[in-house]
């Protein structure tokens, strides 16, 4: 046992933990659990824990079912929400198979070997993510529309303060969990939030991701609310994004900084974010992965339609931030597309590796774009060779189903599930005759 693995058996008989939930996240970002007793942490440290892998979405084939979790000691932590009297822990997983080999399903592996690649390149990738979510008055009554929490708007405060008091109590709880958040604020729907959470190697930001949608959704209930981190729940209102802010490090030095070049971004950021560029349309499937995903980023209410960068366009798909005097540490660009339902593991992987194909292919950067790009002709886009971003998730598919990066970064095991998965959705959702059809057609026609 390492000296992690002695620390966490060392504070579970301490605090008298009575649980630990051993979590792990399947190929389309839903977050499994199950929970041991302290006794058999040891052998779950040594050998795992086996499962059925057949029985979650995206593991294995039948014929190969058995799979095993195993703790990650570094992310042992005490569950807030569960009170500290015989307390609740948790600890993130890999998930190998049988003969002890990563499983090729494992979304935190993906991400593993795809910092792997940027760490032999000489690179630590950081991510932050501004986290948008709505709340919604509890119960959801099916074929209602969703009840906002309340009415306000970006950056209001509501008086009587149920947001308040909500954001509140996730950051204390959040942080209490060790996870620091930066920002928090009501964003431009009624009931939606904002929570943005600070800088991290983008493993430790993954996982954070997948416990800060658990604590707002649990956070929520106590407030006689629901979290929804659905991308569009309501018409005529923002979507939720999950915009991300990226560099990378040689060492202790940001990479994307140079003193003097435009924007002080150094030819190391515009070749990332060229990468992200080139290969946008191809990654949507992942960062943007499901039917609803494409209500969000037609166009308009800050959600990028269009493939382009800018210094402090909020049209764009990429936005340089702009430059504070002295503080090169924290040069990074922001990517706009990804929204608050994606899976954090594949997102982030599919980022880096587009960004490090640019640097390591020379990509050059397109000129910025200047204009609103929401409020040009499809002809003035065309002329200045912007493209648009994938308009369906079936579109989405078929750019990812032509990419080589897509799928060296995912491995063929995830490629090709969920290409199959996704195709099922679209499937599906094409197979409805809608409220929207009925409503036009049905009397007219
Ligand atoms: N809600 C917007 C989106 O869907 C973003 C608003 C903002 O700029 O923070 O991306
Ligand atoms: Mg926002
Ligand atoms: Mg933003």
């Amino acid at each position: 046992m390492d000296r992690q693995q002695e620390y966490v058996l060392r504070t579970i008989e301490e605090r008298d933990i009575r649980f630990v939930r051993l979590w792990f996240t399947d190929v389309l970002g839903a977050l499994k659990s199950v929970a041991v007793a302290p006794a058999e942490l040891e052998s779950a440290f040594s050998e795992g824990i086996g499962f059925d892998g057949s029985a979650i979405e995206g593991f294995t084939r039948v014929y190969e079912a058995d799979m095993i979790v195993r703790p990650d000691a570094s992310t042992f932590q005490t569950l807030a929400w569960r009170g500290d009297n015989q307390g609740t822990a948790r600890m993130f997983c890999d998930i190998l198979m049988p003969d002890g080999s990563p499983a090729a399903s494992d979304s935190r592996h993906v991400l593993k070997r795809a910092l792997d690649s940027a760490a032999d390149a000489g690179f630590t990738f950081y991510t932050h993510p501004e986290i948008e979510f709505y709340l919604f008055k509890e119960p959801y009554v099916a074929g209602q529309p969703p009840v906002p929490l309340d009415q306000a708007g970006y950056f209001d405060h509501v008086a009587r303060g149920d947001g308040h008091d909500f954001r509140r109590a996730a950051i204390t709880m959040l942080e209490q969990m060790g996870i620091s958040v930066e920002f928090s604020h009501h964003e431009g729907g009624p009931g939606q939030n904002e929570i943005d959470l600070r800088y991290a190697d983008a493993l430790s930001t993954a996982d954070n991701i997948m416990t800060f949608r658990t604590v707002v959704r649990e956070v929520a209930l106590r407030h006689q609310a629901y979290a929804s981190f659905m991308p569009k729940p309501l018409a005529g209102q923002p979507g939720s994004g999950m915009h991300t802010h990226v560099s990378l490090f040689e060492g202790d030095t940001n990479a994307f900084h140079e003193p003097g070049a435009p924007y002080q971004l150094s030819q190391t950021g515009r070749r990332f974010i060229a990468g992200l560029l080139v290969h946008a349309r191809e990654i949507s499937a992942v960062t943007n992965q499901w039917v609803n995903s494409y209500k969000r980023i037609w166009g308009g209410a800050e959600a990028p339609a269009h493939v382009c960068w800018g210094h402090n366009n909020r049209s764009a798909l990429v936005r340089v931030p702009m430059y504070k005097p002295g503080k090169g540490q924290s040069s990074r660009v922001e990517i706009r597309s990804l929204d608050s339902a994606c899976n954090p593991y594949l997102a982030f992987a599919l980022l880096v590796a587009a960004g490090l194909k640019g640097i390591q292919e020379g990509y050059d950067l397109p000129p910025e774009a200047e204009d609103d790009v929401w409020a040009l002709t499809d002809n003035e886009r065309r002329a200045m060779g912007i493209a648009e971003l994938p308009q369906s998730l079936s579109e989405a598919i078929a750019a990812m189903e032509e990419s080589e990066l897509v799928a060296e970064t995912l491995g063929e095991s995830v490629f090709d599930f969920f290409l199959r998965n996704k195709k099922q959705e679209w499937g599906d959702y094409r197979a409805q005759v809608t409220p929207f059809e009925l409503d036009r057609y049905l009397e007219r026609l």
